[in-house]
């Protein structure tokens, strides 16, 4: 690979094709950040609709520091990965304590802060501060290893660093931030997981694979782990004109709302006395990077003696509206309302 070209015919075509985006051309680091962390798994499009949003919110990172944790959740609610949230309110949190409100200034020091790890520190500190260091996510590693025929695995910490060392070759001294941002949007447009659009690609000629059949087989990944599949039985339980809720207090999705739930049996619900009402109503599906979750949503109306849990909370149809729910409660969400506006 000859990285002084890469450099040249990369960033000729970035200037000449760049992805217009509402996080482009900000320098404030803050900014930079709050970007990055949205992008993390999640498609650009959704990200658009969220960046402004947080950022009339929390404009800045004291604004941020300052908030509430369940406010920062709301407003993330539907991205998904909500540790990402809470590191990110954590980190400003650190920054206020530590660098008085503002933005540290080198990579380094950006490394050291929660929710921050080599790409967003590489991100930030070469697109807001022009320090000379690379930004290599999943879809760098995808871009470099095809570029160099890299045969070793992405997933291992050797073959990270063997690739972090080849972009760095190649990075722009002088344009790091644009050079990084060059391969975000190579990798998001042109050299795609499938298909990449290899006869369109301003690299075709410097690159080891050079076409979507060879270029396939890379990067070389361990097999994934099967998903898990996990049945529940989510219930929806009203009384009067309120709901059943409760937040979790479990590593997944943990402090965010969710409606009560029990691993599904494959057995009727045993109804307990105070249950006037009790049907299942259809199944939802919410996929999760490690597990899946297979649910039953129950409708059940039950009298006002019925024995409520001590951790449910009892809440109005507006009330719902106030507190953060995962996108894996949406079915149930759905269900929730219809049988909240059929009891009037
Ligand atoms: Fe990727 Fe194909 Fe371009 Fe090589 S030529 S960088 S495989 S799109």
């Amino acid at each position: 690979m000859e990285p002084e070209k890469v450099r040249e015919a990369l960033l000729k075509w970035y200037d000449l094709h760049r992805r217009v985006l509402p996080w482009r051309g900000t320098h404030d680091p803050y900014e930079v950040w709050v970007s990055e962390v949205m992008l993390q798994q999640t498609r650009t499009e959704t990200v658009e609709l969220y960046y402004g949003r947080f950022l009339e919110k929390y404009p800045d990172v004291r604004a941020l520091a300052e908030s509430d944790e369940q406010d920062v959740l709301k407003l993330w609610e539907g991205l998904g990965y909500y540790r990402r949230a809470k590191a990110l309110r954590q980190g400003a949190q650190e920054v206020e304590a530590f660098y008085d409100g503002r933005m540290p200034h080198t990579y380094e020091e950006l490394l050291a802060l929660s929710g921050i790890g080599e790409y967003t520190a590489g991100a930030i500190a070469s697109i807001a501060l022009g320090e000379a260091v690379p930004a290599v996510d999943g879809n760098a590693l995808r871009v470099f290893s095809r570029l160099s025929g890299f045969e070793g695995s992405v997933d291992t910490a050797q073959g990270k660093n063997a690739l972090r060392n080849l972009a760095k070759q190649c990075l722009d001294p002088m344009r790091p931030g644009d050079f990084n941002q060059a391969v975000m949007d190579l990798g998001s447009g042109v050299c795609t997981p499938k298909n990449p659009r290899c006869s369109s690609c301003p690299l075709k000629a410097l690159c080891a694979c050079g076409s979507p059949e060879k270029a396939e087989r890379l990067p070389i990944k361990k097999e994934k782990k099967k998903q898990n599949i996990e049945e529940w039985d989510v219930l929806l339980i009203r009384q009067g004109n309120r709901i059943a809720v409760l937040q979790r207090r479990e590593e997944l999705l943990a402090d965010l709302w969710v409606f009560p739930m029990q691993r599904h049996t494959g057995e009727e619900l045993v109804l307990k006395e105070g249950v006037i009402t009790c049907r299942e109503v259809r199944m939802a599906k919410h996929v999760f990077t490690h597990k899946i979750w297979e649910m039953h949503l129950w409708c059940l109306t039950v009298t006002p003696q019925f024995d409520l849990l001590p951790e449910w909370r009892m809440v109005s149809i507006d009330q719902l509206d106030e507190l953060p729910f995962p996108s894996a409660m949406k079915a149930a969400m759905q269900e929730a309302r219809k049988l909240m506006e059929d009891a009037g």
